[in-house]
């Protein structure tokens, strides 16, 4: 019984806050290592990698700071079409770094052509993706941007933030070649707001080695030197990991396949049902989010009033991001929402209308 239709925080399932409500062990036992050690595995497999998942204390953004702090001394690209990836390009400015925008109108996708060219023009040690564009409900196509970054520019390191979209949507980080990869607990893992999980590849933390003024939490060869005894070098969000390796345990066993299948029918239907009142989706129609639709307001529908009848069913969506506020509206479909939520949703949102 989903009931937050907003991309994230969404809805915990009452057996996940049950595995974290144990008591707290101390992050130096024997008993947390094992557990901190089974979930750090466990997100290997969700992440498609064999290199190494690290966990940190803090939301998502905290590692758009750890990618630009570690894996750039000067030059970055910044692919930017939407808030969140604009943010990324803010954080690798206010740490020094000479960032460069590459951008698409909101809404649309950096397309592997665009990237092909900018990169043809000045070579970059990174470039940063966000795959997901929460703004807009626009998928980039970033395994097509990684090969063009393979082809171009090898040495060129790929950073991909899934906050939005890792656990419901496929993103193999090593078959792609994708360096750094980063997520948030509080979206399609649907775990509660705190955690947040990086994925780095060896390339990565060799290139960290020869980056100065890292700074000491978001260092990566700290972090690294931690994680291979099992913990961290300050103290863990102990019962967020609890959650964690819980979860991750729920997610295998509804199986990765499944789940994106479940998330891409979700989206489609929200997608079928708005096209059907006549109001088209905001993202180009070959880049749609299967996570969180975002769909043009054109039947001027009163946002505020739309989600105080939904409340009243205990129930909400969101409103557009930013500048797109009351022109869209979004519908998330992540984490444990199932489709028979979707359809009471939608029917409410036709009740509204009527
Ligand atoms: C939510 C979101 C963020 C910010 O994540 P926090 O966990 O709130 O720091 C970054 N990028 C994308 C694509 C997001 O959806």
């Amino acid at each position: 019984m989903s009931r937050m239709f907003v991309p994230g925080p969404v809805d915990v399932a009452p057996e996940v806050f049950a595995a974290m409500s144990k008591p707290v062990l101390p992050h130096r036992s024997k008993e947390y290592e094992a557990i901190y050690q089974r979930a750090a595995k466990k997100c290997e497999d969700l992440f498609y990698t064999k290199y190494r998942v690290f966990i940190g204390t803090h939301s998502g953004s905290g590692m758009q700071e750890t990618g630009i702090r570690n894996l750039v001394q000067k030059d970055v690209l910044c692919c930017v079409n939407g808030a969140f990836s604009d943010r990324w390009y803010e954080v690798a400015t206010s740490n020094g770094k000479q960032a460069d925008k590459l951008e698409a109108e909101w809404g649309k996708a950096i397309e592997p052509e665009q990237l092909r060219e900018a990169l043809k023009k000045k070579h970059y040690e990174a470039v940063t993706i966000v795959h997901n564009e929460t703004s807009t409900g626009c998928e980039s196509p970033v395994k097509e941007l990684c090969a063009v970054v393979k082809e171009v520019s090898p040495d060129t390191l790929i950073m991909v933030d899934a906050v939005s979209s890792l656990a419901g949507t496929k993103i193999e980080m090593d078959a792609w070649g994708i360096d750094f990869l980063l997520t948030s607990s509080q979206k399609c893992i649907a775990l509660p707001p705190g955690l947040s999980l990086a994925g780095t590849n060896d390339r990565a933390l060799e290139k960290a080695k020869t980056v100065e003024n890292r700074g000491w939490y978001f260092d990566l060869l700290i972090m690294e030197e931690y994680r291979i005894k099992n913990s961290t070098a300050m103290t863990s969000a102990v019962t967020l990991v609890y959650g964690l390796d819980f979860q991750l345990d729920r997610i295998f066993a509804e199986g990765l396949d499944k789940r994106f299948a479940r998330h891409a029918a979700m989206s489609k239907r929200v997608y079928d049902w708005s096209l059907e009142r006549g109001m088209e989706p905001f993202a180009d129609p070959k880049r749609l989010s299967k996570t969180v639709a975002t769909i043009k307001n054109t039947r001027e529908l009163d946002i505020s009033k739309l989600n105080a009848f939904l409340l009243e069913r205990n129930m909400r969506i969101a409103n557009g991001y930013g500048s797109l506020k009351n022109k869209t509206f979004r519908i998330a479909t992540m984490g444990e929402t199932q489709m028979e939520d979707v359809e009471k949703l939608l029917s409410s949102i036709d009740d509204f209308m009527k």
